[in-house]
């Protein structure tokens, strides 16, 4: 079936030929990160339906902010419904979501409170470094962080964190301070369903963009499934890029490829893709997605490494 987005109220098509300008770049980086004194607003995340995912509240179809704005609760909420209709482990899931509370955090990386909080830790953390630096963002899709639909439970997050980090540490980029998450899509490739891709959102020290490019494409070969495999944007405000990188908003991606040019556009997950990744999710930790380099904990601040060891 060929994905006709504009029936589906995704709303923004974001078209760009061979040269990746401001447009792609948003389209692929929306302004969908927590807000400055929290997280109140929803994605694309469906609406519960039962079987159907229905994104009926997006600013992009003309629905008020107001309408839009969900707090995270209120997402969690709509998550633990989407969990009570799935298999036994799906309810598992919602019970441990729905236990939640002040004093008793679940930490899962499945509850979009938690994950919050969470960010909001680093983000006190880390914003102290970063200021009087130069910051590029970059978006890389490497190969092998792939798995295909109904499969991502195979993934070992951990084991490619780990692995991340050590091609930090012995690339080009070693000397750099690094922070970012791993993300998640459903990718598409002309209506059809490719998988699972994991990519890498981060905020990298310098904007020598030669330099740092090369080193990125070095350490880090391009999926080759990717049609952008590799985007770059300079960072003016890089507390504010921050508070973005790290979101627990997840979408089908859907790219279509039509006279040569690619058009991308971002979809809601259905209520069996979120069941899917929700139990990919829960199995681990809030904190499990994030990268860094060059940055150590001590007490509740992230520091340079390099700092801490003269
Ligand atoms: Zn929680």
């Amino acid at each position: 079936m060929r994905m006709r987005s504009s029936s589906l109220n995704c709303g923004k098509i974001t078209r760009f030929g061979s040269r990746v300008g401001a447009k792609a770049y948003q389209a692929l980086f929306p302004k969908e990160g927590f807000s400055q004194i929290g997280f109140d607003q929803v994605g694309h995340e469906p609406k519960f339906t039962g079987q159907r995912a229905v994104a009926n509240a997006s600013p992009n179809n003309g629905g008020s902010q107001a309408k839009f704005a969900v707090d995270a609760r209120a997402r969690r909420q709509q998550r633990i419904r989407f969990l009570r209709s799935g298999a036994q482990r799906h309810k598992r899931l919602a019970d441990e979501l729905d236990r939640c509370r002040r004093g008793h955090r679940c930490k899962s990386e499945a509850d979009p409170v938690c994950a919050g909080l969470y960010w909001q830790k680093v983000r006190r953390a880390v914003n102290p470094v970063l200021s009087g630096k130069s910051w590029t963002r970059a978006l890389i899709v490497t190969a092998g962080l792939s798995k295909p639909y109904g499969r991502l439970g195979e993934f070992d997050l951990a084991a490619a964190v780990e692995s991340v980090r050590e091609r930090f540490a012995r690339s080009g980029l070693r000397d750099r301070i690094i922070i970012g998450v791993v993300d998640i899509s459903l990718c598409l490739r002309n209506g059809k369903i490719i998988g699972w891709q994991l990519h890498l959102d981060l905020l990298i020290e310098g904007n020598d963009r030669p330099r740092l490019q090369k080193a990125i494409e070095a350490a880090f070969p391009a999926e080759p499934k990717a049609p952008r495999p590799y985007l770059f944007a300079n960072v003016t405000d890089p507390e504010k890029t921050l508070a973005q990188l790290y979101t627990s908003k997840f979408f089908r991606r859907s790219w279509h490829t039509v006279k040569r040019k690619v058009s991308t556009a971002k979809l809601p997950l259905t209520a069996s893709d979120l069941q899917e990744l929700l139990a990919f999710l829960g199995g681990y930790p809030v904190g499990a997605r994030l990268l860094r380099n060059g940055l150590l904990w001590d007490g509740n601040l992230l520091v340079p490494a390099r700092m801490r060891s003269e």
